[in-house]
């Protein structure tokens, strides 16, 4: 099912519960949370859950908490806790004074706990977890009580509290809350709290070797935190009645509730952390910011502005059912932004050299370039102009096929900002391949019109050979080579071989020189660029964040 409608915020399902228990008086006020696990960089999906978490906050005066879910040490790493302040900041979003870390509750949740199993409703179990696997039934069938299920409370708690101590490797035994073990829902069978992790936290280092399940940190964290609306994706819907047994059945100082909404999913994209991890592990990328992974690190880098994202997300719109979004849309953001905001500049990608045989050698003339159509504000910027330029070697064709409108032998087009030339001829390597055009310029078309009128059919954009820099270009293609990667079961296999493409002698203007790389410039007829974080004064490297062919507007106008 396809679902790219893009919908007015504010007009969701949670928003409407959110009204709904304010009116009734079931909360006072709307306190949500982003709760990331630190095992990862967050991706485009995450964008939706915290543009959904602190978008809500804020139009309800509310606040919205940063809470790391770090329960599971063997993963979990301070760079990803890093990254991820840095990457929710980035997209515009703040937490104030509310930074959480699940790990700060440990001691509380331990006390719980002992609280379930002194009431008669936790206890410690031995049996092997792949035997507990096999008693647990499935969805025909009802599961089996362990052996372990009715020890006194006084073994379980002398057995849960020699756990903590260390007294037992991992796996040893677990604590499972006691619900039923014929229920429906298999997260009610007994689900295990704690299990044992001889493992060295991010955080708590070596002060714990039993650590909560999600089920038994999460709500009790929300609990803690006060949080009112708990909005998770829509796997987590089955753990539902959990969450609330365990709400119900502990002691806890507040009542916040779960919600779920749909997980977001894009065409020729993999959001899955665990995925994610093996590209940068197998080396299939360049790291987590590789500009073609999906992750926010990456997006930064690769030039995308944290506005478009934003926009993105809120016209995804929040929805209970699972659907596909098209990449395209998501890209019609992206260029629906920069085509506003971001400056135009010359750039060669891959150069032809064009000689103009009746232009003074040794001749500058600063020509008046726009900045940015879009916004006359932007002003303008000199452009030198020279007898010597390079041009774009697809702008030229020796033998041009009907509607090839470019530069060819014997045809005049103009060169934006500056004359219309006429090509007259074309000079030659060994194998046949064109290495330079001898042209000649009319001097009365400065600006870039004839005083006759005279119409010419193209306008290429060019730089002077003598003041353009040099810079490598890396065009990126998507990560993956089919609409629904891993479909036959195999990811890997799936990645698009020339997902990187490389241009090491492309020629940019001079004014690019000093190019911030928070600031995505569009190279004219070419896409939107940026400087990467590898690029150096004496090295330019640019990124192409994306190209200006917008197939999603394009179905739009023609209602498909
Ligand atoms: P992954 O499956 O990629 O590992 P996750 O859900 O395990 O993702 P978490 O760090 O636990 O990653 O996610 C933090 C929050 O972001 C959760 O509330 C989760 O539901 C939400 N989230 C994760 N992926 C998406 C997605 N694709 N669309 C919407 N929300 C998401
Ligand atoms: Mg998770």
């Amino acid at each position: 099912m396809r679902n790219d409608t893009p919908v007015e915020a504010g007009r969701d399902f949670i928003r409407d519960i959110i009204d709904g228990d304010l009116e009734a008086g079931r909360a006072s006020e709307v306190v949500t949370r982003f709760p990331p696990e630190p095992n990862g960089y967050l991706h485009i999906g995450h964008a939706k859950a915290i543009g959904l978490n602190f978008g809500v906050a804020q139009e309800y005066g509310g606040r919205c908490h940063l809470r790391f879910d770090d329960t599971n040490p063997i993963k979990e790493e301070q760079e990803y806790i890093d990254a991820i302040q840095r990457d929710v900041h980035w997209l515009g979003f703040d937490w104030g004074g509310h930074l959480y870390f699940a790990s700060d509750y440990f001691e509380q949740l331990y006390d719980w706990a002992e609280h379930l199993i002194r009431s008669g409703k936790a206890y410690v179990d031995d049996t092997p977890v792949e035997e507990m696997r096999a008693m647990r039934g499935s969805l025909t069938e009802a599961g089996r009580d362990s052996p372990y299920r009715d020890r006194s409370v006084a073994e379980n708690l002398d057995l849960f509290r020699r756990m903590r101590d260390g007294e037992f490797p991992n796996g040893a035994r677990v604590l499972r809350a006691k619900i039923d073990m014929a229920s429906g829902n298999l997260n009610l069978r007994d689900p295990v709290l704690y299990r044992i992790l001889h493992a060295e936290h991010p955080r708590t280092g070596t002060r714990w070797c039993i650590y909560p399940t999600y089920d038994f940190a999460h709500g009790q964290s929300d609990a803690i935190e006060g949080v009112t609306h708990s909005l998770c994706t829509l796997e987590f819907e089955d753990h539902r009645p959990l969450y609330d047994w365990l709400i119900d059945n502990l002691p806890v100082p507040s009542r916040p509730r779960q919600y779920e909404i749909a997980r977001l999913s894009l065409n020729y994209t993999v959001l899955s952390k665990r995925f994610l991890t093996e590209l940068v592990r197998q080396g299939r990328v360049s790291g987590w910011d590789d500009p073609r992974m999906p992750t926010l690190a990456a997006l930064r880098r690769r030039g995308v502005p944290p506005a478009a994202l934003r926009d993105f997300v809120r016209r995804v719109g929040v929805a209970r059912a699972n659907s596909v979004v098209d990449v395209a849309m998501f890209e019609h953001a992206v260029r629906e932004h920069l085509n506003k905001t971001a400056q135009r500049r010359m750039a060669v990608l891959r150069p032809l050299k064009l000689v103009i045989e009746n232009y003074p050698g040794g001749a500058v003339e600063e020509l008046d370039a726009i900045n940015n159509p879009e916004d006359p504000s932007a002003g303008t910027r000199p452009l030198p102009f020279a007898r010597e330029l390079y041009i774009d070697r697809e702008d030229f064709l020796e033998h041009p096929p009907k509607g090839f409108y470019r530069l060819s032998p014997g045809r005049e087009v103009r060169l934006r900002y500056a004359y219309f030339v006429t090509c007259r001829e074309v000079v030659k390597d060994a194998a046949g391949e064109p290495t330079e055009l001898i042209c000649t310029y009319d001097p009365a078309t400065r600006g870039g019109d004839a005083p006759d009128k005279r119409k010419v059919r193209a306008t290429l954009h060019w730089v002077s050979a003598a003041h353009a820099l040099p810079a490598e270009i890396r065009l990126y293609h998507p990560l993956f080579g089919r609409p629904d990667p891993g479909a036959d079961g195999d990811l890997i296999a799936d990645l698009n071989p020339h997902s990187l493409e490389t241009l090491r002698e492309s020629r940019v203007e001079p004014s690019l020189a000093n190019a911030s790389p928070a600031e995505t410039v569009q190279f004219e007829r070419q896409g939107y660029f940026c400087p990467d974080l590898d690029s150096t004064p004496q090295r330019l490297v640019f990124n192409r964040t994306i190209g200006l062919r917008d197939s999603w507007a394009k179905a739009q106008a023609g209602g498909g």
